[in-house]
């Protein structure tokens, strides 16, 4: 994370992006405007870089259980196979 940064010489607090070149002063904002969160909340849109965290945001934000089922985005779908019989 902080290879993608340049610190100003002389500015303690001022951050220059390898990325963009801005020059920022928190680099964990401005961070996620390249790699913003792969998880989202689909009530708040709220972003967060694992699942867990969003399912615990989930939980006590919005005391929802089933909008976990649309979070699991790293796991594989499960599908019926209609071909599959027995003959
Ligand atoms: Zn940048
Ligand atoms: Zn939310």
């Amino acid at each position: 994370m902080k290879m993608a940064f340049d610190r100003l010489p002389g500015c303690t607090n001022l951050h220059r992006c390898r990325l963009c070149g801005k020059v920022v002063t928190h680099i964990r904002n401005h961070y996620h405007v390249h790699f913003p969160g792969r998880f989202v909340c689909p009530i708040c849109r709220a972003t967060y870089t694992r699942s867990d965290n969003l399912r615990t945001h989930c939980r006590y934000k919005h005391t929802l259980s089933e909008a976990l089922a649309n979070i699991s985005t790293d796991q594989p779908v499960i599908k019926m196979d209609p071909d599959e019989r027995s003959s």
